[in-house]
């Protein structure tokens, strides 16, 4: 049952509930928190995520966050450029970072093929990708992608894309201790390390 509540804050709890992960308690004490319990936190949040908004941006390279033309993997040096792992979001790229398994570089798909939800090649981040592949000396690429259907669908058209550019890059996908569907960005460190070492190659 719903209560009735004033029009502004039923407004805004039902924008927040809108985001990922929220439900429709947890959008009410956020809405309560920032509104009426901690109203000093609001205005330094809405004054941070304004500033985000301008200055962050997709990573021409990789698709990852940056806030200049390249982000911090990509402008550091001392990364591999041989070995490349591709993952669907930037929070399992930053997963991937925590656990400190891969020295290489990364590309972001934003997103996995999903026929059933009308998301098709081209609504992912696979240009660049391509013009990587060309231009770069990458001679590994990991696929770092969920384990579900959607996931195996995405590896099988990157492997062939890929081989069709490049035909003797190796090319591996990570192990399966991932719980299905979960997912890599709630996967632990010491799981997702695992997954990472106990990759097998998918041939070509
Ligand atoms: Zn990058």
């Amino acid at each position: 049952m719903s209560i009735q509540v004033t029009p502004t804050f039923e407004k805004v709890r039902q924008l927040l509930r809108q985001l990922p992960g929220l439900g429709h308690r947890s959008a009410e004490r956020l809405a309560l928190h920032l509104l009426v319990e901690k109203p000093q936190t609001l205005t330094p949040i809405l004054e941070a995520l304004q500033a985000a908004s301008v200055a962050v941006k997709r990573c021409e390279r990789c698709g990852s966050l940056a806030e200049a033309q390249h982000c911090e993997v990509c402008a550091d040096p001392k990364r591999d450029p041989h070995s490349l792992c591709i993952v669907e979001l930037v929070p399992d790229l930053f997963a991937i970072e925590r656990s400190q398994a891969h020295r290489g570089t990364y590309h972001v798909l934003h997103g996995r093929l999903s026929p059933i939800n009308g998301i098709g090649p081209e609504a992912l981040n696979l240009a660049s990708l391509e013009q990587r592949l060309k231009s770069e000396p990458i001679n590994e690429i990991v696929l770092a992608l969920g384990n579900d259907i959607e996931g195996e669908a995405t590896c099988h058209y990157l492997r062939d894309c890929i081989f069709n550019i490049r035909s003797t890059i190796k090319v591996s996908r990570i192990g399966f201790g991932l719980p299905s569907g979960s997912g890599l960005t709630f996967a632990d460190t010491a799981t997702l390390r695992s997954a990472l070492e106990g990759r097998r190659d998918v041939g070509n």
